[in-house]
Parts: C-alpha cells; sequence; structure tokens
C-alpha cells in the first residue's frame, strides 16, 4: 500500500508571524494523523523557522519541503537555494510547478538536472506536470514530459519520486479536474514510473472536492495551494486521507 501524501504549498504567502501560526496548528491538529505523510511547503525565507516548529525527521508523519531549488551545491547564483541548504531543513522538494515554468521559464532539461541533484542529496522530489489547457492529445503529451524527466532514473529512485499531476487551467481557478479525468491521467503516467510511485493530484483542491479524488485507485494524495492555508481546511482534507487508511485497514482485517 502506498503511503498517501498531502502536501501544501504556500507559495509567496505569509507573513513570518502568519507562518508560525499556520505551522503550529497544523502540527498540533495533525498529532494523531499517523496513517498518511502530511507535507509543508512554507516559503524558503520561513524554513527554518517552521522547522524549529515541526523538527527535521522528529515527526515521522509531518514533513517539510521547498517549493523550489537550484541544482548547483554552492556557488555565485544569486538568489537560489542549493540542496545542502533544503537538506539541512527539509526532505522534500517541488520540480517544475507550473508557475516556475510558465512565469520563469524553466524548462524540460533545467528541471531533470534538479530532479538529479535532489535525488543525489537525498531529497525527494514532488515533480509536477500539468497541461495548460485541455486538448486530446494533452494526456500523450504530459506521458512524454514525465518520461524526458525520470529517464536516467534507477528503479529505486523511480520509486522514491513522487508525481504531482496538476492542470495549469486548474490552478487557483476554482475549477478543479474531475476525479474519474484525473484518474485517467494519473493512471497513464504512473506506466512511466512504478506501482509504488506516489502520484498526487492538484488544481483547486478543497474540502468539498478532495474525497473525490482521495478515492480514485491511483491517486495517493493531493498537492494543495490555496486551502492549505487555512488549518481547519487543511486539517480537514488530511482527515480525510487518514480515516480512509483506517477504514481500509479494518476492512482488510475482517475475515
Ligand atoms: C498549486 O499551486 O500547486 C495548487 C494546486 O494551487 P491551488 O490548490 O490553489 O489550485
Amino acid at each position: 500500500m502506498r503511503t498517501p501524501l498531502i502536501a501544501g504549498n504556500w507559495k509567496m504567502n505569509t507573513t513570518l508571524a502568519d507562518a508560525h501560526i499556520l505551522a503550529t496548528g497544523i502540527r498540533n491538529e495533525a498529532e494523531h494523523l499517523e496513517q498518511i505523510e502530511i507535507v509543508l511547503c512554507p516559503p524558503s525565507i520561513w524554513l527554518t523557522e517552521v522547522a524549529h516548529i515541526v523538527p527535521p525527521r522528529h515527526y515521522s508523519h509531518l514533513k517539510l519541503g521547498a517549493q523550489n531549488m537550484y541544482f548547483e551545491e554552492t556557488g555565485a547564483f544569486t538568489g537560489e537555494i542549493s540542496p545542502l541548504m533544503v537538506k539541512e531543513v527539509a526532505e522534500y522538494v517541488i520540480i517544475g510547478h507550473s508557475e516556475r515554468t510558465h512565469l520563469f521559464g524553466e524548462k524540460v532539461p533545467f528541471l531533470a538536472q534538479k530532479v538529479r541533484s535532489a535525488l543525489d542529496h537525498s531529497l525527494n522530489p514532488i515533480i509536477c506536470v500539468g497541461e495548460d489547457a485541455k486538448a486530446a492529445d494533452s494526456k500523450r503529451q504530459l506521458v512524454h514530459t514525465l518520461e524526458h524527466l525520470t529517464v536516467d532514473l534507477t528503479q529505486v529512485e523511480l520509486e522514491q519520486i513522487v508525481i504531482a499531476y496538476e492542470p495549469v487551467w486548474a490552478i487557483g481557478s476554482g475549477t478543479p479536474a474531475t476525479p474519474d479525468y484525473a484518474q485517467e491521467v494519473i493512471a497513464a503516467l504512473r506506466r512511466v514510473v512504478t506501482e509504488k510511485t506516489r502520484m498526487l493530484y492538484g488544481g483547486s483542491v478543497s474540502d468539498q472536492n478532495s474525497l473525490g479524488f482521495l478515492s480514485q485507485p491511483d491517486i495517493d494524495g493531493l498537492l494543495i495551494g490555496g486551502a492549505s492555508l487555512k488549518i481547519k481546511t487543511f486539517i480537514t482534507i488530511a482527515r480525510q486521507a487518514d480515516d480512509q487508511i483506517v477504514a481500509q485497514k479494518s476492512t482488510s482485517k475482517q475475515p
């Protein structure tokens, strides 16, 4: 069974005080949600502060992630953060979010270097892929992109990465994909990786629609933007994922 993962991408939101309140609230509420993994991705400038609230490797099911990183370890790369820096405070790193590809022009070969670097530094990349607009051949194009991003990875590395399917038209739009459509695309993407690779859906997830995605056989969790900034909403979604595992475990125990 793949452990469900609920990740919150705070993007460029929160003051230091907000980050403190949000991380503390989630930590307190998430204490007993031990069937799943929760990954908080605050702005990089707050990672150290949030790491004090959620110490790395202290909470086995509550982890931190960076929203981005550069692939080099050190050097003259003004404004960037390196895998060595991320590793000190976080276990995950989001790579290739559509805001990076669209607003900052990051391309597939560059992203592949980041994936390689994350894995070489024992970080778990959350690799985002998603189409700009609904199109007949979008599934084939996404498969092609994911093949390029993962071409050099070993079987073990393919099991370690996380894929987030995030249709760009669904991000922040209030119009999510349907769970059936997300399942169909994610099942196609899974063929590029492995049965053990965790696959997430992201795009206008709320506590009203999350269960529909979590109930799909190939969807192992959610990457959440806007709704991750509200403690109650984020925890409601995480609790749904946790409850599902508890229910599955108790069903499988029945003779
Ligand atoms: C995201 O930014 O990854 C995202 C899915 O955002 P939202 O949930 O706000 O659509």
